[in-house]
């Protein structure tokens, strides 16, 4: 098929991926509707802080002209990072640049200002997709939770970690990565001390088994994902307990760190969340179809531990824009977009899944600090 004969473009998930493509082809002025489970008001839990690579991630807010808007938000001086041994002695702590090549940003904002951008018309929410069946034509009938039927020329899964579409291209399913998160919220203004040893940016402070990751957000949160080492179902036992009794179990099992790591269980509030980290096998691939993509999560998740997740999500919105400029054939757009995609997924999906041994082993304070020393 020509890409010109294109009547419709289902984008299934308005995460960043889905946004941020729905935003390239509305510049291509190709027909396209993004399909978002979520109400509305999707965004309005910012989620946590994102650092936006010069080299992926800015790559596509350039190329969709939203890269003025993105620095009016974006914080330098969240480049702050801090490598910390449990007991509080910090091996590492560089200060962030004027301007550097990460520059953070909360999720909800970020998608916020690519949603601004698309014509309302093309975003439908309250459609969750449920199933799919190939028509003898060529295009695909979807079917959402709400009872719509879609006629599609051409289905792009950007449906994040758990994606219904990824298994109409591959068996491939995402499993457990062994290591599980609490993530806790601290005000900064009532909690400057938090502030002051956190800094603006990054704190990873590591310890064989467990590790506490700080970060600042830029709506006077101080983030922490107090992370584990643990069985599948052992999360659970957390997620039963309430807060006080929460605090005190972690208060207890981070008993030997240092005391300005502990505050950011002692200072949290009512408002955690308990998250498994999956990924999909390093490396994965599938044929080319005639009428179906993926990008994103659904393609390529891979734990948080390069920071590279959301910048992939965008490349590949970028990437795939790029084929659709490029080439006429729609086969051959998808090809084009896969091929690349493969190959640096790939890349960053065994950098995460590296970093992720050095976090928890035992002397991964000492590793990681040597290897931003090397790269400083
Ligand atoms: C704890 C944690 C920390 C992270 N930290 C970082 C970091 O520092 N840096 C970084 O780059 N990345 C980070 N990530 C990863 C990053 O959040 C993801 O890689 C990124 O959000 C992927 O974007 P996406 O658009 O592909 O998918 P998602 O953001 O997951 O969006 C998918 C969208 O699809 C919608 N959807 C799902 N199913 C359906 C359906 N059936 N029908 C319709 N809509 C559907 C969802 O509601 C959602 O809006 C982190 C992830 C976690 C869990």
């Amino acid at each position: 098929m020509k890409k010109q004969n294109l009547q419709h473009i289902a984008i299934i998930g308005g995460g960043p991926g889905g946004l941020m493509l729905g935003l390239l082809l509305q510049h291509q002025g190709l027909p396209f509707t993004i399909y978002e489970r979520a109400h509305k008001n999707i965004h309005k839990d910012r989620g946590g802080s994102l650092d936006i690579h010069d080299d992926s991630g800015q790559l596509a807010l350039k190329q969709a002209g939203i890269f003025e808007v993105f620095r009016k938000y974006v914080r330098f001086d969240g480049e702050d990072t801090r490598i910390v041994r449990k007991d509080g002695k910090i091996l590492y702590d560089e200060d962030a640049e004027d301007e550097g090549s990460r520059p953070e940003i909360d999720r909800g904002k970020l998608c916020d200002i690519i949603v601004e951008q698309i014509n309302p018309q093309h975003i439908k929410y309250g459609y969750k997709y449920e199933n799919m069946k190939q028509l003898d034509n060529g295009q695909a009938e979807l079917t959402f939770e709400n009872g719509v039927k879609v006629i599609t020329d051409l289905v792009i899964g950007a449906d994040g970690a758990f994606s219904k579409i990824r298994p109409h291209l591959t068996d491939a399913m995402p499993e457990y990565t062994g290591i599980s998160m609490i993530e806790m919220n601290s005000d900064e203004n009532e909690h400057p001390d938090l502030l002051k040893f956190n800094k603006n940016g990054k704190v990873m402070a590591l310890g064989g088994h467990q590790a506490i990751l700080g970060q600042r957000n830029g709506d006077g949160r101080i983030m922490a994902y107090i992370s584990f080492k643990m069985m599948y179902d052992t999360l659970d036992e957390y997620r039963n307990l309430s807060l006080d009794e929460l605090k005190e179990r972690l208060m207890h099992e981070f008993n030997d760190w240092g005391a300005d790591l502990k505050k950011y269980i002692a200072y949290s509030y009512d408002d955690v969340k308990f998250r498994r980290i999956y990924k999909l096998p390093i490396g994965l691939t599938w044929e080319t179809q005639k009428n179906m993509t993926l990008i994103g999560d659904a393609a390529h998740l891979m734990s948080p531990f390069a920071g590279e997740g959301v910048n992939m999500a965008l490349h590949d919105a970028y990437l795939l824009a790029k084929a659709f400029h490029m080439y006429d054939d729609l086969t051959e757009i998808l090809n084009s977009y896969e091929q690349q995609m493969f190959e640096i997924a790939k890349v960053h999906a065994q950098e995460s899944q590296d970093n992720l041994a050095i976090f928890f082993s035992d002397n991964g304070a000492e590793t990681m600090a040597q290897l931003f020393e090397e790269i400083a």
